[in-house]
């Protein structure tokens, strides 16, 4: 048995979750936000539903990572800091370097740091986290899980944009999509619900949060996704815009007269489900609660109507679809969304049941009859960070 702790660390925050391993039990999880600033807050949730919250300075993620380590001896979750045995962190981009998750060595932080530039706000901070694991847990095996990785397996036609190829070459300008642990977890469970072999199934996931993206899935491999360069792409989202022509961006520009900087904080903050329903929210909570208002039903059919249509051009795609996915924030608990996305997927003959859509947590949400079958998984990118661990800990020296 081990002891296998997943780590999400931020710029000024690290969520973490600890199990025991092969059980895949959770024997505590918690957060530190602030980190950096006055007043950082504190917070570890283990045993039956006890909590211990303190708000101090915590000024960097070393300092984090060693008070998470001490509490958890504090509060007899662990006797020592030995009895950690592995280390997870989610990687938001791995480039074009990594298409599976990895041992963390000076070479693998060498190349995150590298590809820092495509995700400016995430590796950085991530390398913070492993860096600070690293110094206080020098000798267990520590492992970078990759957002990007699921999506290593698309080919050149789903990846390449149309332009001139140079830009790829040169600049490594390419799709590499994003939610990649979320999209392998789901569909391997769909796999498993289905009793069927992965290779063998064609599967659509639709991961519906804040930020949302839809994958196919063909023969467990990523073989498109809606994500793109960067997480903007793709569906309409609480406040991303998704897809929209380029040519927007100069005619915004001009007309608001704006830099390129502030373009890309509309398009990334302001647009979106808030953007189309003049800033009311982007929280599909509060647009369910205001749904007879004309701007949030518009706002909401356009939502539909995207993710109706990745859906169909990914049937397209992969010649045909075996099963729909849903998962994250809304696509786990708005049975509202998910009816409304299938109903216009009639033609290819998915129906759900709507008995079996009301209801929440893992099951199968069509009809018998159903000649696509639809699933609800909640996702779970931490298990699926620990497993990788445990997966590469017989490779590890
Ligand atoms: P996530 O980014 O996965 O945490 O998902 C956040 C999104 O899930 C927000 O838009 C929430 O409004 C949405 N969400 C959470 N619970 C519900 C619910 N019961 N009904 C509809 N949307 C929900």
């Amino acid at each position: 048995m081990s002891k296998t702790i997943a780590i999400n660390a931020g710029s000024s925050s690290l969520k973490w979750q600890l199990y025991e391993m092969p059980a895949e039990t959770v024997i505590a999880k918690g957060l530190v936000e602030r980190i950096g600033l006055n007043d950082s807050i504190f917070t570890v949730k283990y045993g039956e539903g006890q909590k211990y919250e303190v708000v101090t300075d915590i000024p960097d993620h070393e300092i984090a990572v060693k008070m998470l380590l001490d509490q958890l001896i504090e509060l007899n979750i662990l006797a020592s800091y030995d009895e950690i045995t592995g280390v997870g962190h989610r990687v938001v981009h791995g480039g074009e370097y990594f298409d599976k998750s990895v041992i963390i060595d000076d070479d693998v932080i060498a190349k995150i740091e590298e590809v820092a530039v495509f995700a400016p706000l995430h590796n950085p901070a991530h390398l913070m986290g492993i860096r600070a694991f690293k110094h206080l847990l020098p000798d267990i095996i520590s492992v970078a899980v990759f957002d990007t990785a699921f999506h290593a397996s698309m080919p050149r036609e789903a990846y390449l944009y149309s332009l001139p190829l140079a830009y790829y070459n040169d600049y490594k300008v390419r799709k590499y999509g994003a939610h990649g642990t979320s999209h392998r977890y789901v569909s391997q469970r769909a796999a498993d619900m289905l009793e069927q072999p992965i290779e063998d199934l064609k599967i659509i996931t639709c991961h519906l949060g804040n930020g949302g993206s839809i994958t196919a899935v063909k023969e467990g491999k990523s073989v498109d996704t809606s994500m793109g360069f960067t997480p903007l792409a793709g569906i309409t989202m609480g406040t991303r815009s998704g897809d929209i022509d380029a040519a927007v961006l100069p005619y915004l520009m001009k007309k608001l007269d704006i830099d390129i900087d502030e373009m890309l904080n509309i398009l990334n903050k302001k647009s979106g489900l808030l953007g189309l329903t003049n800033g009311l929210s982007s929280d599909m909570r509060d647009l369910q609660d205001n749904k007879d208002k004309e701007d949030v039903k518009v706002a909401l059919d356009i939502f539909y109507d995207r993710i109706r249509k990745y859906i169909g051009s990914y049937v397209a795609a992969m010649d045909g679809a075996d099963a729909i996915v849903f998962t994250a924030g809304i696509g786990e608990n708005s049975a509202v969304v998910r009816s409304e996305i299938v109903k216009g997927l009639s033609w290819f003959g998915v129906e759900l049941d709507e008995t079996e859509n009301a209801k929440f947590g893992e099951h199968i949400i069509s009809t018998k009859d159903s000649k696509i079958k639809v699933l609800l998984i909640p996702t779970d990118e931490e298990l699926m960070i620990a497993r990788d661990v445990e997966a590469l800990r017989p490779s590890f020296k």
